[in-house]
């Protein structure tokens, strides 16, 4: 059985980015609802519901037809939230830009001149994006390049073959409660939490 990950802070700690009431909901019971489903889709299935979902999303065509599409969206819609918390961290009580730090910054300066340009290209395509999905930092394995792209609905960098290294969930429900129609706020906010010491130790 799959099961909601616990969060290594509190629902209020990213206050006042991401306000308690949109976590409480988001975590609590939109990532529940991405769980509970997934492991409804898989009940039939055992061996399926033994493996990690990240391993399901990678061979996603290796998934039966009858409940394909449930791992797509559920099993995406888990490990799509269970990476999102994991990156971020409360922000600093001192205030000064959230910057990224060690073999991240060097891969970030060859790839998009500097940190400043990398944030604007990622913002751009972020608030660009329609409809609901998300918005990723990625590592491709293919020519070890980083890359800035969206997956529409709850859809995994992990089924294209890709290493999230940075997310942004830019379905209404991660924002509406206290940033109504201004996503680029959200976006904005975001920066102020992502765990850099994090992501970096993500890049292999
Ligand atoms: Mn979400």
């Amino acid at each position: 059985m799959h099961t909601l990950p616990k969060l290594n802070y509190a629902l209020d700690a990213l206050e006042p980015y991401f306000d308690r009431e949109t976590m409480a909901i988001h975590y609590g019971k939109h990532h529940q609802t991405y769980v509970d489903k997934l492991n409804a889709a898989l009940v039939a299935y055992p061996d399926l519901a033994e493996k990690p979902v990240d391993d399901l999303l990678r061979d996603l065509a290796a998934v039966p037809e009858a409940i394909q599409k449930a791992v797509r969206n559920f099993g995406g819609g888990h490990a799509n939230h269970r990476f999102f918390w994991s990156i971020l961290r409360p922000a600093p009580a001192v205030t000064g830009e959230n910057l990224p730090a060690g073999n991240l910054t060097t891969a970030i300066d060859q790839t998009f001149g500097d940190f400043e340009a990398f944030k604007q290209t990622f913002t751009t395509v972020a608030t660009g994006l329609f409809g609901s999905g998300w918005c990723w930092l990625v590592s491709d394995p293919t020519d070890s390049a980083l890359k800035i792209i969206t997956t529409p609905n709850q859809d995994s960098p992990l089924t294209l073959g890709l290493v999230p290294l940075l997310a942004l969930d830019l379905w209404e429900h991660a924002y509406y409660l206290k940033y109504q129609n201004r996503r680029p706020e959200f976006v904005e906010a975001a920066w102020s939490l992502y765990d850099w010491e994090k992501i970096n130790s993500l890049l292999k």
